[in-house]
């Protein structure tokens, strides 16, 4: 059962919550309450298992375990490694990194998009209706959607980025014709293209469409987030505490790890890596809410200057209680780069900037704290996704990747729009 954060008496099924994105109040669903984890959930012997097990917990009244488990198997069906950092100045000892970036458009988002559109193509499928998926991106998103919808019938998709401000790679994986995916590079910031989509979810005049979103603040997108966070424990084999460290921008990431640390996950805190755009840090310190502009730096699909998920975080916990659970770091572009820079000279990996931030983040954490637990860093892109920024880095060329080599033959589509609602519903309408 899910709630809208601001309409909590309206109490309504994971298949309407799904299906409906946002709530019609604009605010996001959030469970009333979050299972627990499964007994045998460290006894399954791949993601699929591990999601069809814990995702049963979850969703065991609205879908037949046999259709779950194909979902599961269908929808995770890459590796997600976790590989021991050597010993570094940056990180220190005891590090690992969660390599999220192995699915077919290379970020963590491969899990939620893939899930959540075989969810929803299964839900469709039963009704015989169809949806327009509305989707504001600032990278990463536009591109695990389109890939994740494409051979889903019912569905459209649209999607929505900031013009110049994603990587030139990223704007390929964007653009790359897809059937049933338009894309629109819209003249503004990422966050004038989350206020897009929000406004049409609630204009009055686009509520005959059959609209959804497949943003972080669509449900269906968080749960399968969670599911790594298991795996990343069950592979290593431990039994104490650990602690996490989400690279973050919407704080999607992290509400997924607070679904399994809530469900029972040993997690002593999340550490959330963000890069120059810090409200949440600033939050966590002292319970300030002082909403920014966006501000553009080298990981930019951590650019938000007001992250979606806030407003579920608030809902589930109060301020002391996310104080608990979290500490925030905002890291700068210059701290990025030479982070990369020394984890790649001292240990020989290389990061996407992202994912430095998360090892920046864990250095701070462990200087504030003295913290010497298990640290498990999410790595959330493939360097060869920003060959621009790891060259400025490392003074070599990026990692290549096949799936992105692949990309540069196929045709693209896309159309330039003005960064208002209006400009959207020509199109729409
Ligand atoms: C989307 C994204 C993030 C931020 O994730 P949130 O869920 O918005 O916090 C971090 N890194 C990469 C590479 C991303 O694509």
């Amino acid at each position: 059962m899910y709630q809208s954060t601001r309409t909590p008496a309206e109490i309504v099924s994971f298949e309407h919550a799904l299906l409906q994105g946002l709530a019609p109040d604009g605010g996001l669903y959030v469970p009333l309450e979050i299972p627990k984890l499964p007994s045998n959930w460290k006894e399954a012997s791949t993601i699929a298992e591990l999601g069809f097990s814990v995702l049963q917990t979850w969703l065991k009244d609205e879908i037949s375990s046999n259709e779950l488990k194909d979902i599961c198997e269908d929808a995770l069906n890459f590796t997600v490694p976790v590989v021991p950092l050597a010993e570094n100045s940056v990180t220190g000892k005891d590090t690992y990194v969660l390599e999220l970036i192995h699915g077919p458009t290379l970020s963590f988002k491969d899990f939620g998009a893939r899930t959540m559109a075989r969810l929803m193509g299964h839900f469709l499928k039963k009704s015989g209706k169809k949806l327009t998926i509305l989707v504001a991106t600032s990278g990463d998103t536009g591109s695990a959607v389109a890939d994740g919808f494409s051979g889903q019938e019912h569905i459209d998709v649209v999607l929505l980025y900031p013009k110049g401000m994603v990587s030139p790679i990223q704007e390929w994986q964007l653009i790359t014709a897809r059937k049933g995916v338009r894309a629109f590079a819209v003249e503004g910031t990422f966050d004038d293209c989350q206020r897009m989509v929000k406004e049409a979810f609630v204009a009055p005049d686009l509520a005959h469409l059959p609209l959804s979103s497949a943003n972080s603040i669509n449900i269906g997108r968080l749960l399968p987030q969670s599911l790594y966070y298991l795996w990343a424990y069950k592979t290593l084999g431990l039994n104490e505490e650990v602690v996490f460290c989400t690279p973050s921008g919407n704080l999607g990431n992290v509400t997924g790890g607070i679904f399994a640390r809530e469900g029972g996950l040993p997690v002593h805190q999340f550490v959330v890596g963000h890069n120059a755009n810090n409200f949440y840090p600033k939050y966590l310190a002292d319970g300030t809410i002082d909403y920014q502009a966006t501000i553009p730096t080298l990981s930019n699909a951590m650019d938000v200057g007001v992250p979606s998920n806030f407003e579920r975080l608030q809902k589930l916990f109060s301020l002391s209680e996310l104080q608990e659970r979290f500490k925030g770091y905002s890291i700068s572009d210059a701290e990025t780069l030479a982070a990369m820079k020394q984890v790649h000279e001292e240990t020989g990996y290389v990061a996407c900037p992202h994912t430095a931030v998360g090892f920046k983040a864990v250095e701070a954490y462990r200087k504030e704290t003295q913290n010497q637990m298990p640290t498990v860093i999410l790595s959330t892109a493939h360097p060869a996704k920003f060959p621009e920024v790891v060259s400025q880095s490392l003074h070599q060329p990026a990692p290549t990747a096949d799936a992105l080599e692949r990309l540069k033959n196929l045709p693209t589509q896309v159309e330039t729009i003005a960064p208002t609602l209006d400009a959207l519903k020509e199109f729409l309408l």
